[in-house]
């Protein structure tokens, strides 16, 4: 494998074109492992980003890419539809809250974001009320790359200062200082409702992971926090957008977030897992009070329709994965890997570098007092066997769901090996 001209010439995520971090080279993967080019093999401890939950090379997967390419692999939504995004659709409406009841596809999780932020717009400025169109979101929260999810993205670790004079200006509230389990206390919602109630005529929505906040700081907060959240919400007249991009379909022990708490936001963002790793393809819902709203406006229409929405692959691979989910017997999974993951991780508290250990569900997260030198630490996990990738103080897995105890067994090992040597 090339890889002197992948290090010269491609950008990866995050990364630099003067420092690198390493790259390794995979030519296979199947069920929770990799294959690297040089001949070792990795147990895979993120499912890519949270998205391969059946592992790799499923066959039921690969079929149902096979069989909707020899159908149609791609055709314009514009005017036309078709059995994979029908089929999808009643599925996502099925398994979402039941205030949830229409369905807008997109490519990708951010564009998902972007979606939802519109719809809210385009919500309040049907009923004559534009001035509502700031945000509110929790601080170490994560919602995507482009310049709207951005910009409700953390302040700090999503660097707003380079973008100051373009990057719309939201409100923020301190990220939950509860955790999951955590003895409920009222001051936890002091901040988060003093915001709501002083700028609750400028906002459009708020918008939150819920339960758990991912890739800004993997943190697990307690759900009466999110039902206090909506409480206030429908006080003051906000919507709630709940960003499940990362939560959705089983990680965190329940098939989405909002469950834990019972609650029904008034806009869902769905993505990362949905195709169960296989082709990039995300989903926004709203109400049905909140798509009339929209379609009696000014403009009469959603203002937003990408060149390959619902594109039938992905919603074909969408279906096998999520009827391959619904089959299995997941929450029995999830919960025996969330145990696993608490019994095996707990050594690594006593380690000098480490600040926290967290479980829930099927996510595991060590967090250190420093952040991490990835130029040494990314090699010598890959050493060690198994692919984890840690950012800043964080060394965290999710692994697939189909995951063996012995196979966990080694990503942890591996883990507090790891982490011993910092
Ligand atoms: C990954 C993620 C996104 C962005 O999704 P992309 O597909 O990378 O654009 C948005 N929100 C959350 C919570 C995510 O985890």
């Amino acid at each position: 494998m090339d890889l002197h001209f992948d290090r010269e010439h491609i950008w990866h995520p995050y990364s630099s074109m003067s420092n690198p971090t390493p790259i390794f080279g995979v030519t296979r993967a199947e069920g929770v492992r990799l294959y690297l080019d040089d001949g070792r093999e990795l147990i895979d401890g993120m499912s890519s980003w949270w998205s391969a939950l059946h592992g790799y090379n499923h066959p039921v997967l690969n079929q149902a890419i096979i069989d909707q390419t020899n159908t149609m692999a791609h055709v314009m939504f514009g005017g036309l539809t078709h059995e994979p995004a029908i089929e999808l659709c009643k599925k996502l409406v099925t398994l979402t809250p039941k205030p949830l009841q229409k369905v807008f596809l997109t490519d990708s999780g951010s564009i998902a974001v972007e979606v939802a932020m519109k719809m809210a717009l385009q919500y309040w400025h049907s009923q004559g009320m534009p001035q509502k169109q700031q945000l509110l979101s929790l601080r170490k929260g994560y919602h995507g790359d482009t310049f709207a999810a951005m910009s409700v993205c953390d302040p700090v670790t999503g660097m707003h200062h380079l973008f100051n004079n373009v990057l719309m200006q939201q409100r923020f509230s301190e990220s939950p200082r509860c955790g999951y389990d955590t003895p409920w206390e009222d001051h936890y919602i002091e901040d988060f409702e003093k915001q709501i109630t002083t700028h609750h005529q400028q906002l459009a929505a708020v918008i939150l992971e819920p339960i758990v906040q991912g890739t800004g700081g993997m943190h697990f907060y307690s759900p009466v926090f999110l039902q206090q959240v909506r409480a206030l919400c429908d006080q003051y007249n906000v919507l709630l957008i709940a960003d499940e991009i990362a939560t959705g379909f089983g990680r965190t022990g329940t098939l989405f977030g909002c469950n834990h708490s019972d609650i029904s936001p008034d806009i869902m963002c769905l993505g990362k897992s949905i195709t169960g790793g296989y082709m990039t393809l995300a989903a926004t819902l709203c109400t049905d009070h909140i798509a009339q709203t929209i379609s009696e406006g000014e403009a009469g229409v959603f203002m937003h329709g990408p060149t390959f929405m619902a594109n039938p692959l992905a919603c074909a691979v969408a279906n096998a994965n999520i009827e391959l989910l619904l089959k299995s017997p997941w929450q029995q999974r999830v919960a025996q890997i969330s145990e696993q993951l608490s019994r095996t991780l707990a050594p690594c508290q006593q380690l000098e570098a480490v600040n926290d250990v967290r479980v829930l569900g099927a996510i595991g997260v060590v967090e250190l007092h420093n952040p991490v030198d990835m130029h040494t630490l990314q090699p010598r996990l890959v050493d060690l066997g198994v692919w984890i990738r840690p950012f800043g103080t964080l060394i965290y897995t999710m692994p697939p769901f189909i995951i063996a105890p012995e196979e966990l067994q080694q990503l942890t090992d591996a883990m507090y090996q790891a982490i011993s040597e910092l």
